[in-house]
């Protein structure tokens, strides 16, 4: 996958003085292989998916509540109150997808270290 933005870093991190022979190799945690490559996380559509989820499930539920209570006729404080949660509800499921579009971008520039070897994938600990 050729990503632009890892050269142009990988060209300013070669800009720094630093000295070559620093680079040490890191192993993967499963196997001790040193077959291990830096990737960028990318965008998660697991999260996007995730959240997706959650939004119309909260905004589905509140709805689908109200409708009973129609359905039911309970009495109508209730139901007045259950209106209010289904305006929220039709609020989450209006903002599900631009939510969970951006929270699969969130974290997208994380490194990710993978295993050339064994294919396992771990996220390196922050040094700082
Ligand atoms: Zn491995």
């Amino acid at each position: 996958m050729a990503n632009p933005q890892a050269v142009s870093q990988a060209g300013r991190a070669a800009g720094q003085p630093q000295p070559a022979h620093h680079v040490h190799a890191v192993l993967c945690r499963k196997c001790k292989s040193q077959q291990v490559v830096a990737n960028k996380r990318g965008y998660s559509f697991a999260n996007m998916f995730k959240t997706l989820a959650i939004m119309i499930l909260l905004g589905i539920l509140p709805i689908v509540l109200t409708g009973f209570a129609f359905v039911s006729s309970t009495s109508d404080r209730l139901y007045a109150l259950l209106q209010v949660f289904s305006s929220l509800g039709m609020l989450s499921l209006f903002l599900s997808l631009p939510l969970g579009i951006i929270v699969g971008f969130a974290g997208r520039n994380d490194i990710v270290n993978g295993c050339m070897n064994c294919g396992f994938k771990w996220r390196p600990a922050k040094k700082k």
